[in-house]
């Protein structure tokens, strides 16, 4: 009787981690416009000015995306062995930013010795960018800035972003039936 048990147990973790390795990912917090011509679009670091109206940008309104950013590239990375992800689904501007800089960071490690511009531009040729044309040269920024503080953050701890091993799912499978 015990032996039936085992394989309901490993039945139910065969469900489980389908289900979770579906949903598994950070998404962003952040969500931004500016004041003055209310336009969403977000400041990844100091000394900007509003891409659409010009409005400067004081210190205290500058995004923390440029850290989302790495911690949820670096996540998908460990989890799924790559930046992008199939099922990313936008619920802030910030996910959009990070769908963006996941396309640039697959490029850059691709392609260790370009110079993050040309990366950030290889990028947005492949991005459909819809209603956010108009950020285009902001984005060029923001992906440029992004590759760097990733070549940077890898070359310090390049562990964190490979890929965590698979559990040994086929062992289990064939240790049952052997014991059959
Ligand atoms: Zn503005």
């Amino acid at each position: 009787m015990p032996f039936y048990c085992v394989v309901l147990s490993v039945d139910l973790t065969y469900l489980f981690e389908g289900i979770n390795e579906a949903e598994m990912t950070l998404k962003s917090q952040i969500d931004y416009t500016c004041s003055q011509c209310n336009r969403a679009w977000l400041p990844h670091r100091s000394g900007l000015l509003c891409p659409i109206c010009g409005r400067p940008v004081p210190d205290a309104e500058v995004t923390g995306i440029l850290d989302e950013a790495l911690e949820s590239a670096r996540f998908n990375k460990r989890l799924y062995g790559k930046y992008d992800v199939e099922y990313w689904l936008t619920r802030r501007m910030g996910d959009r930013y990070l769908e963006w800089g996941f396309k640039a960071l697959q490029i850059a490690e691709a392609n260790a010795g370009r110079a993050p511009q040309a990366i950030a531009l290889s990028a947005l040729m492949e991005i459909n960018l819809e209603d956010a044309a108009d950020l285009r040269e902001h984005l060029v920024d923001f992906l440029s800035v992004l590759v760097e503080k990733f070549r940077v953050a890898k070359t310090a701890a390049p562990d964190d972003w490979e890929q965590m091993p698979a559990p040994e799912k086929p062992f289990f499978g064939r240790k049952i039936i052997d014991d059959v």
